[in-house]
């Protein structure tokens, strides 16, 4: 498969044959390790990327690997019309750990959401009828490319050129209470929340807002839905961010970083709420299959482990105090914000140069909206490694910043 290519080859054959939806950085990793990965010319990268909060247990993490190479020999695929075990200890172990009773399984963010949002439409018309299936989602949110999930993702670039769009839609902003106070009403079917806004710019959601948005959901018969596809699965400190605040939702979507690196994508709800399926109401053909799920154990088993969430939320905290003390240094203006793992550094300008600075230097970040730098680095990662990053940062602003 390609083997012995250059950089520069990839690029240019992938050019001739993979459709240009992104605007990718003439770059290919073809090695991982923990918190470091490899191009093919040998040069190494420290990995504060992962994938956009996939790799959370860094590269090639021992238990995972175990788990898919003892899975691909047995078997890789069924079908949902028979009982799949590794599906039902995954969803053990979920509905264990968090408020939900029941989990359906699908294969990315998108559709994890759609699946809400379809739970949604089907609770509220069930039990309280027609009128019932309009969605509140917040402005600047983020939650998929299907015409349902970027109709609810509060941002126009994203929609625009594919309209019509579903209706039933609207948009309060995030930390906005009056806002929301007047978007909701007895039509409203589900409110939309990300606890942390990731594409947005890793804006968290205030305490304050999400218990209000409980209150009005519980007010007018609607459900909270959490979208924790970014900051769920152990990315703020927790295994869900929503224990953070004490708000708990009734539908929840994950993704990204629950099987470590494999697609998979999952909706939990409550019973009350999950009933509202029945059999042939939504399905996925590779949903939960044996070898996504065999990962998501591994995952969850290495988080679960005592004092894994104390050792992320030490070593989160002392790299957010160090990027503080950059943001201060350098006077960047507003400040460090996010949980755990998920930070973002507001910079107002040079966004995209300061992120190409580091790439040469050895450091993978992310920046989002040309502003904000976005950090997500693995959960397992050291001391020195933060130390690393910190310093290529420090060398790059004092090069760059003005
Ligand atoms: C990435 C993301 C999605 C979409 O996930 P895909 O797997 O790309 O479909 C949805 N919601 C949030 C919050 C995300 O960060």
């Amino acid at each position: 498969m390609l083997e012995g290519l250059s950089t520069e080859e990839i690029v240019e054959r992938g050019k001739n044959v993979v459709m240009n939806t992104y605007g990718r950085l003439p770059m290919t990793i073809v090695k991982g390790e923990g918190a470091w990965v490899w191009n093919p010319e040998g040069k190494q990268y420290l990995d504060f990327v992962t994938g956009l909060a996939v790799n959370s247990l860094g590269h090639s993490h021992p238990a995972i690997v175990r788990a898919i190479q003892e899975q691909a020999k047995e078997l890789l695929h069924t079908s949902n019309i028979y009982w799949i075990a590794n599906q039902v200890a995954l969803a053990e172990r979920l509905v264990e750990h968090s408020f939900a009773d029941k989990v359906f399984f699908c294969n990315s963010g998108a559709e994890a959401n759609e699946a809400a949002f379809k739970l949604a439409r089907k609770y509220a018309k069930k039990n309280f009828g027609a009128h019932k299936y309009e969605v509140v989602a917040l402005e600047n949110s983020f939650h998929g490319r299907t015409l349902a999930t970027l109709t609810l993702t509060g941002q126009t670039k994203y929609q625009d050129g594919f309209d019509p769009l579903p209706v039933g839609f609207s948009y309060a902003a995030l930390n906005n209470i009056e806002d929301l106070r007047s978007k909701v009403n007895q039509n409203t079917a589900a409110v939309f929340i990300e606890p942390i806004q990731g594409e947005g710019g890793v804006i968290p959601a205030s305490n304050e807002f999400l218990q209000e948005a409980r209150a009005l959901c519980d007010q007018y018969g609607a459900l909270l839905i959490f979208d924790e596809v970014q900051c769920g699965v152990g990315r703020t400190g927790k295994l869900f961010a929503y224990e953070w605040s004490g708000v708990v939702p009734d539908i929840m979507t994950l993704a990204k970083a629950l099987a470590g690196g494999v697609p998979i994508g999952a909706m939990l709800a409550k019973d009350e709420v999950a009933m509202a399926f029945q059999p042939g109401d939504h399905a996925s053909t590779f949903g939960g299959n044996p070898l996504a799920t065999a990962a998501g154990c591994a995952v969850l088993d290495v988080m679960l482990e005592d004092g894994f969430f104390a050792g992320v939320q030490e070593r989160a905290a002392y790299f957010q105090k160090g990027l503080e003390q950059l943001a201060q240094k350098y006077q960047t203006g507003d400040p460090v914000r996010g949980k755990g793992f998920i930070l973002g550094w507001p910079v107002s300008k040079l966004g995209p140069e300061i992120v190409g600075a580091c790439l040469q230097s050895g450091l993978l970040i992310n920046c989002v909206g040309g502003k904000i730098l976005r950090f997500l680095p693995p959960l397992i990662v050291e001391k020195p490694e933060i130390d690393k990053a910190l310093g290529i940062l420090d060398e790059v602003f004092r090069k760059l910043w003005k």
